[in-house]
């Protein structure tokens, strides 16, 4: 594991710049240090720039110049004759020794090919401590040129990196080249057995030792796992960035939600509308009554019409839920009618059954035949609802950006005015998993052995993310031996495997972040999954070491063809508090984003709040502060009598809230803001507070 050595794969194209899915050089060529065995190469990071000199030099003195140098940078494409080649003239003149026998062999190997390879024009040398080579730009003669001489770029790395000549030497040409797999012509076909023998035989010698970068490029802070615990980083190498900042870059990265349509039901709650609804129906769609009464015909301004005051024959009787149509009424006759139902054609009012009597009734008893109506005061339109005078036919009932709620309000009016399906924007999936080998089940019924935890972070997420209305899938416990489980199950939920059969958009990991050789997510999400780590340390308490990622993704349309996006890994800490407060603070706005919530169109300058609602609270008694980092303080607010919010802290003495103490949650519906100081903040001061869930009342 030591012996490996750091390669970089830099694309030269403007065509592969532009579009990384043309690109099929990186593949092709990592196949070919992996062919090497796992043994000499680490996998080789890589990049694409245009045909663009400075744009190639910097790329090749990010990995060449400085602590962080990778051994081998290979550069594919621009060193033909075309007018815009320019890959010689931009390495030539950083390399600090030229390299002709590397160049000769490369063109040796491709004209035994094709007399084409005279065409080509290579280039070789050091910078520094780095071989630089140039390779042909389409992937065949990429491979060709690269296989011509990869047997023989360990010896020239390890050299140019300073190692010992004089050592390595020790066994002559013979042993190199037996060590690197090659032989001169007339010796093919011998010495297999030879090459083993020589590692094994010299694997103690200092000729043997490989030197590599003990940090790698600046693109990838992350500790390579399989340097050690001697060789991690002793100190973050991630900057610190404010929790403001980080929130940028989460709001940056986020990508905009997608729009789906949706029928309308009770499973709508909790999406939010994508495009506005108009009323597709009036509410009410008829002229109804809001009283149990009668309908009359009243007079008019005009005087028309008679006073409703007096005795009336009842000619017919409405329900509310009278369908069909009604026979219009007559003048000088009125109808029974019930609350909601549709007046008889003619009828303009309804008198309340308070204001009338009975006066008499049918032969058998039964109904009413005729009524009094004792005022005379009626007017048109009184005790009515104008048709559409609810919900105007064709008027907006909601706007882009709307929530539908559990409160009813939304789906209630969709249900009123017919509204059969809306365009709302797609939730996002999110994937749980927790990191740990201490860690076991919550519900397992063992005895906890040794250092064992039982596995918190992830039913308290979930339910976070329940009630939050977002869709999650449980990916389980990650252990962090054997290497290669944690890379599995990020690959498998961001695929679609398992239980997250059809791929999460996010996930969300606790463990693993902090500063031990086993804490895993950095160096999988940066060397294995070649994702970007945004951030990877915040200034704040609890939750510092908080990583946020992004990671690239193909997904494959239903019409085949690949989409670019990228998936959100939230790595947040450990450490049940710290995992709680961080979910709180910068996953819940990317999963507003996601879902929409921030689409609402709204006056200049004012941006939508995503994230949990800020107050402002008196704390009831006195609270610490850190020297330099703005704490989250969980806390209790109650509405008392005096119609004011005061905060009262889970737990504020010494151990209370400290980050690994799950119960400082437990009770808590709020996060205090306090910012940075020296000593304590006085009761009764008002501070911010991020409410997580429902006031209480207090007394
Ligand atoms: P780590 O950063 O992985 O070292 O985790 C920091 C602390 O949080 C350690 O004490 C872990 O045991 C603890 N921890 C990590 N994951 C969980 C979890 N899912 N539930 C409870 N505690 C955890
Ligand atoms: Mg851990």
């Amino acid at each position: 594991m030591a012996g490996r050595l750091t390669a970089a794969i830099l694309v030269v194209s403007d065509t592969a710049y532009q579009d990384s899915s043309s690109d099929r050089v990186v593949g092709t060529l990592n196949d070919v240090f992996a062919a090497e065995g796992s043994n000499s190469w680490d996998r080789p990071i890589s990049k694409i720039v245009p045909d663009d000199v400075l744009q190639i030099q910097r790329a090749v003195c990010d990995w060449a110049d400085g602590p962080d140098l990778v051994n081998l940078i290979v550069i594919s494409g621009g060193t033909g004759f075309a007018v815009k080649d320019n890959t010689p003239e931009a390495v030539s003149p950083l390399l600090h020794r030229q390299a002709p026998g590397l160049v000769h062999g490369m063109i040796a190997a491709s004209l035994s090919i094709t007399p084409f390879a005279m065409m080509a024009r290579p280039v070789a040398g050091t910078r520094h401590k780095s071989l630089v080579i140039t390779l042909p730009g389409s992937p065949k003669g990429a491979k060709e040129n690269l296989e011509a001489v990869i047997k023989l770029l360990p010896h020239a790395c390890t050299q140019a990196a300073g190692a010992d000549s004089r050592a390595q030497h020790a066994g002559g040409v013979k042993k190199l080249e037996a060590e690197a797999g090659v032989k001169p012509e007339s010796h093919s076909g011998q010495h297999h057995h030879h090459n083993h023998h020589h590692h094994h035989d010299h694997s103690h010698g200092h000729g043997h030792v490989i030197p590599r970068a003990h940090t790698s490029p600046s693109e990838r802070r992350s500790n390579d796992p399989a340097a050690g615990a001697t060789r991690r980083y002793r100190e973050s190498p991630y900057p610190m960035l404010s929790v403001d900042e980080a929130l940028k870059l989460i709001s940056r990265h986020t990508p905009a939600p997608e729009i789906v349509e949706v029928p309308v039901d009770i499973d709508l709650v909790g999406y939010v509308i994508a495009e506005d609804v108009y009323a597709s129906e009036a509410v009410p769609a008829y002229l109804a009554s809001i009283v149990d009464g009668y309908a009359v015909i009243a007079p008019d301004s005009a005087g028309d019409g008679h006073s409703t005051k007096g005795v009336f024959p009842v000619a017919s009787i409405t329900h509310a839920n009278e369908g069909g149509t009604l026979a219009p009424l007559e003048t000088g006759t009125i109808a029974r009618i019930t609350t909601g139902a549709p007046l008889p054609p003619n009828a303009n009012a309804v008198v309340m059954v308070e204001d009338t009597l009975l006066a008499s009734s049918t032969p058998d008893g039964k109904e009413e035949a005729t009524v009094e109506i004792l005022t005379g005061d009626i007017k048109p339109n009184e005790n009515v609802r104008q048709p559409g005078s609810d919900v105007k036919l064709g008027s907006r009932i909601l706007q882009r950006g709307d929530l539908i709620t559990p409160v009813g309000g939304e789906i209630g009016l969709l249900a009123a005015t017919g509204t059969r399906t809306v365009k709302v924007f797609k939730k996002p999936t999110v994937g749980v998993l927790s990191t740990g080998d201490e860690l076991i089940e919550h519900n397992d019924p063992r005895q906890l052995q040794g250092g064992q935890i039982r596995d918190s972070n992830r039913p308290s997420i979930l339910s976070c993310l329940k009630s939050w209305g977002i869709p999650a899938i449980d990916l389980g416990i990650a252990r962090d031996t054997p290497v290669g489980e944690l890379e599995q199950s990020l690959r498998d939920a961001l695929r679609g495997v398992g239980n997250a059969s059809n791929g999460v958009d996010v996930i969300i990991t606790t463990g693993g972040v902090s500063m031990g050789e086993l804490d895993l997510l950095k160096p999988t999400i940066e060397r294995s999954l070649g994702g970007t780590i945004h951030f990877g340390r915040v200034s704040m308490k609890p939750g510092k070491p908080t990583t946020f990622a992004t990671v690239p993704f193909k997904p494959v349309s239903a019409e085949g063809q690949q989409e670019r996006s990228s998936r959100l890994i939230f790595s947040l800490p450990g450490n049940p508090a710290s995992a709680l407060v961080t979910l709180n603070l910068f996953v819940l706005p990317s999963l507003h984003k996601l879902m929409g919530l921030g689409q609402k169109p709204v006056a200049l300058g004012l941006a939508p709040t995503l994230g949990l609602p800020l107050v402002s609270v008196a704390l009831s008694h006195q609270f610490p502060v850190d020297p330099k980092r703005t704490e989250y303080h969980r806390a209790i607010i109650t509405a008392r009598k005096d119609g004011r919010l005061y905060a009262t802290s889970t737990g504020a003495e010494g151990v209370g809230q400290r980050s690994s103490r799950v119960g400082s949650l437990a009770s808590a519906n709020a996060l205090l803001v306090l910012q940075p100081g020296k000593g304590s903040i006085a009761p009764g001061t008002l501070v911010e507070a991020l409410l997580m869930g429902p006031v209480v009342q207090g007394d």
